[in-house]
């Protein structure tokens, strides 16, 4: 299947293209082929969606959240279909495709009630019978480019504020995951959702990352990827004067204290570190363990990783799937044979999965690594992939202050039953999430979802926070004294 993009309600792609074929990481099959569009239909993406936003922000807001009861609503019937084709395409195991897709409908439903709300403000004005107030008001056309390891949930987050808020949008979705971006658009077809109002472009993001970055019409750049791309994004954003918002790259932690339930903790460690093949910009990729319990939670971390099973992440037993290609594979292992050579110990894992059945597809071995120092590579760049590394303290004091060390600020946990540790440890936790006595993933949507430092550019997606993104604020005053009344100077 050749996928086509969907501009203004149409399907279609030149044929005259390059075609990139989409491969399912389990096993290697071409699942479909994706076009490598040119700026041509970035200019024709942008001019429908131009066109459709001056109708649509007038659009009362409960009718624009209509459509995304119905996108809902939709998603919800094909929530089996949407799973599958994300775990074909994706690799993350089936239950974590449900719990995706689960993202997107719950997006959809609490955006949908954000358009009976939008809340502006009142505040009294300095003068005398004259009214003051703000509102959020659409900015325009908003451009959104989006990663590979969560290639429906993301775009949810971006996407549905801001048609609530009246914009519209094109969306780029990345190379290896267009997918769900083809399923996606299927659904704004089926719902009815306004010609133009939701505009999928596939392509490069040289191409067409670049065309929608420099384009003038563009007002808005929503970007999650990675650091180093985020950074050219922001670049290139900041001299088109664009409102950018940046998720970027993290190195998440989890400490396990001395007085941690060590049960709790192996069980939040494993989850975090090895779902999706600890592909998840909030992975946990550092246990910042209390010299006390680190042997214990050496030997329960082994004993359970013994437990995962590894393979196409449809078979509904396996826990862990494959990573993304060839290219993570290596640049995974040649992490690890980094981690060797700094003179870390390997207790688990530490290699690339050959023979039946992992020849076909892209499988590491869940790894660990232990005695590792604060500040060696492997604990402070994003590998993105099954490898952690256990680093010890000797005080709460010490493991807030190697969780900060890190270049990035995602998300970051503690595993304690003292409620003054865990008080100090939200406080002084240098990340946009905090998680106490639970893993370093697992947001919730109804909350903002962003990173500090390196990971973001003090914007967020999801919660209420998203529509700070898609919105401007406009204040109205409205004077009804009869009378030319000026702030600052008739106040005597
Ligand atoms: P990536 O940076 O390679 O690509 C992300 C997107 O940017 C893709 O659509 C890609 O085509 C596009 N792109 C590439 N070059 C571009 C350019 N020059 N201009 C414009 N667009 C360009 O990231 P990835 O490998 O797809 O995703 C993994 C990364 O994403 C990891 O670093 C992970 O931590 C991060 N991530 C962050 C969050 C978050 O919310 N903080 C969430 C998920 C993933």
């Amino acid at each position: 299947m050749k996928l086509q993009n969907f501009i203004g309600g149409q399907w279609g792609t030149s044929e005259d293209l390059k075609f990139v074929p989409v491969i399912n990481p389990a096993n290697g099959e071409e699942l479909a082929q994706v076009p490598m569009s040119s700026t041509g239909a970035v200019e024709q993406a942008v001019a429908v969606a131009k066109k459709a936003q001056k109708n649509w922000a007038l659009v009362p807001a409960p009718k624009r959240a209509d459509y995304l009861y119905a996108i809902g609503l939709r998603m919800k019937e094909k929530k089996e279909h949407l799973a599958q084709v994300l775990t074909k395409e994706m690799g993350k195991v089936i239950e974590e495709g449900r719990g995706e897709v689960q993202e997107g409908i719950d997006m959809a439903f609490y955006m949908a009630g954000e358009g009976r709300r939008l809340f502006g403000e009142t505040t009294p004005s300095e003068l005398a019978n004259k009214f003051a107030m703000s509102v959020r008001a659409p900015i325009g056309v908003v451009g959104l480019i989006t990663p590979w390891n969560f290639p429906v949930a993301i775009a949810t987050w971006k996407s549905f504020p801001a048609i609530v808020a009246g914009n519209t949008f094109i969306w780029k979705p990345a190379t290896e995951t267009p997918m769900m971006a083809y399923e996606m658009a299927k659904i704004f077809e089926e719902v009815g959702l306004p010609d133009g109002v939701a505009n999928v472009v596939f392509g490069s993001g040289s191409e067409v990352g670049t065309a929608l970055i420099e384009h003038p019409d563009v007002k808005v750049i929503s970007f999650t990827g990675s650091t180093a791309t985020g950074s050219k994004v922001a670049e290139l954003g900041g001299r088109h004067l664009k409102k950018v918002s940046l998720e970027m790259g993290g190195k998440n932690a989890v400490i396990v204290m001395d007085d941690a339930d060590l049960e709790l903790a192996v069980e939040g460690i494993l989850w975090s570190a090895f779902g999706t093949a600890g592909q998840r910009c909030t992975a946990c990729s550092r246990v910042i363990v209390h010299k006390d319990v680190k042997a214990e939670l050496e030997e329960r971390l082994l004993t359970a990783m013994q437990l995962l099973t590894i393979g196409d992440g449809l078979d509904e037993s396996v826990k862990i799937g494959p990573v993304i290609n060839k290219t993570a594979l290596h640049k995974i292992n040649s992490y690890v044979e980094l981690g060797r050579q700094e003179g870390a110990k390997l207790l688990a894992g530490g290699n690339i999965l050959t023979g039946t059945p992992f020849d076909q597809g892209f499988y590491y071995a869940p790894t660990l690594f232990t005695d590792v120092k604060w500040d060696a590579r492997i604990a402070q760049e994003e590998i993105f992939g099954p490898v952690v590394s256990l680093i010890e303290v000797e005080s709460l004091e010490e493991a807030i202050e190697v969780n900060n060390s890190v270049q990035f600020g995602l998300s970051s946990s503690i595993f304690t039953q003292d409620i003054n540790r865990a008080f100090q440890a939200q406080r002084d936790l240098d990340t946009g999430i905090v998680y106490v006595n639970a893993g370093t993933t697992g947001a919730e949507i109804h909350l903002p979802f962003g990173g500090t430092k390196g990971t973001g550019n003090g914007h967020r997606d999801s919660g209420v926070a998203a529509l700070d993104v898609y919105t401007e604020w406009k204040s109205i005053y409205i004077d009804y004294s009869g009378k030319l009344q000026r702030a600052q100077i008739d106040t005597e």
